[in-house]
């Protein structure tokens, strides 16, 4: 921080004339799954204006729905790859696909929004005198090999692999976000999300906590990918939100963890997967040291099927290529500087989700 130039002069057009809010707020990305709850978050303060820009690649108008016609909302169908000219204060850069197969259906414009669209985003800030936030991810880590992983850890990335237009391309985005600020004297936030889960969440974008329930509610077997050794922390949305905005109005530039640490000791394990059998016979194919990382997604297993559907049977396919093979954050950063940490439970937040996939799959309770 101490060698970054000084803020750009901000622009007096940046206030509204029209509405008395202190604040003008843009989401890039707020059509999306967790920039929708942040819109939401956003809109409960009667002094923020907030502008959507997305161009409904995986995000729909539907998760913002409730705003739309409101007087301090406006949603723009823009892609960040191109130039962008607004009037705000703060900048929530969300805009990239994140679920593994939507990044990889297009690679080429999933690197080009990383890119060109935080460059954009940059070039936006620095022009308005705005401070931004840019939602990077534990993919930067890679396969890590440290464990749980801390945000002075450089990560274990391939630059050539499927993965890379999200992995590189999200560190190619922190990169451009401290060259501005030391650059240009921009005010930058860097929040390095891990697996988050909830309400709106695309019910097939492949993800492992939407998977998991919408195969329960559809009585079809959770489909684990093999070796399912590997482990994975779950950060419910609200959380997520809560500490993407303690980060964006706090004092540190980041980068800064936000995600669940996990908390599934073996004996809680144990408890979970007592009464069903199925997974008690599953555990018992693996081996001793094996066993170990089996805590998360085992639990999510057991806690889908306790909580969602008895019935639902196991099945192992095929995994894809660089699947990292154990996450979990270090958040003592979090918390020691945002004052932040995850207050849902794995058990508490997935039967929210399961409500909200009920209403939208169609599949009443007593199913
Ligand atoms: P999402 O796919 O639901 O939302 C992304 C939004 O960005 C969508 O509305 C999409 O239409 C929009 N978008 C994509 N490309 C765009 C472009 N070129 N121009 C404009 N809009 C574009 O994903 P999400 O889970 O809400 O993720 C939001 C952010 O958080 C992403 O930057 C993602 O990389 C990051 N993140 C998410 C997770 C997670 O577990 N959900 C984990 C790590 C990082
Ligand atoms: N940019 C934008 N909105 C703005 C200002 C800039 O989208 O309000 C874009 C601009 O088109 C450029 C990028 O941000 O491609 C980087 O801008 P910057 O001024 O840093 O660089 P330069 O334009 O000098 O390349
Ligand atoms: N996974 C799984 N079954 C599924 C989908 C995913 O076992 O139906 C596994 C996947 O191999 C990975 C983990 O769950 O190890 C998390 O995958 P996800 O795509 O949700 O997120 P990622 O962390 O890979 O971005």
């Amino acid at each position: 921080n101490a060698a970054a130039k000084p803020p750009p002069t901000p622009s007096p057009l940046r206030f509204s004339k029209f509405f008395q809010s202190n604040m003008r707020i843009l989401v890039t990305g707020g059509a999306g799954f967790i920039g929708s709850h942040l819109v939401d978050k956003l809109m409960e303060n009667e002094k923020n204006e907030v502008i959507v820009a997305d161009n409904y690649f995986t995000g729909s108008k539907d998760n913002l729905k409730k705003w739309i016609g409101h007087p301090r909302f406006e949603l723009i169908r823009h892609d960040v790859t191109e130039p962008l000219l607004v009037e705000v204060d703060q900048i929530y850069h969300l805009a990239c696909p994140a679920s593994p197969i939507f990044y990889k259906y297009n690679p080429v414009k999933t690197i080009k929004t990383n890119v060109i669209g935080t460059l954009n985003m940059l070039g936006l800030a620095k022009r308005v005198g705005a401070r931004i936030l840019l939602t990077s991810t534990s993919e930067v880590y890679g396969d890590p090999l440290i464990h749980p992983q801390e945000e002075s850890y450089w990560g274990n990335v391939n630059p050539i692999g499927v993965r890379s237009c999200y992995d590189e391309g999200k560190r190619v985005a922190e990169t451009l976000m401290f060259d501005y600020h030391r650059q240009h004297g921009i005010e930058i936030r860097i929040a390095r999300i891990f697996n988050t889960y909830g309400p709106r969440m695309n019910i097939d974008d492949g993800r492992v906590v939407s998977n998991f329930i919408a195969q329960a509610l559809r009585n079809e077997p959770l489909t684990v990918q093999a070796p399912g050794t590997q482990t994975r922390s779950f950060c419910y949305v609200s959380d997520m939100v809560d500490g993407l905005m303690k980060l964006m109005n706090g004092e540190n530039t980041g980068p800064i963890n936000i995600g669940n640490p996990g908390e599934f000791t073996m004996i809680e394990l144990a408890e979970n997967v007592k009464e069903v059998s199925s997974i008690k016979s599953f555990y018992q194919s693996c081996s001793p040291n094996s066993f170990n990382r089996f805590v998360f997604i085992n639990s999510l297993i057991s806690l889908v099927v306790q909580l969602i559907n008895p019935k639902v049977e196991i099945k192992m396919v095929e995994n894809t290529p660089d699947d990292p093979r154990q996450r979990k954050p270090n958040i003592t950063k979090a918390r020691e500087l945002l004052k932040w940490e995850p207050k849902i439970k794995l058990k508490d937040g997935l039967p929210l989700m399961e409500e909200d996939f009920r209403l939208r799959l169609g599949v009443p309770r007593n199913n």
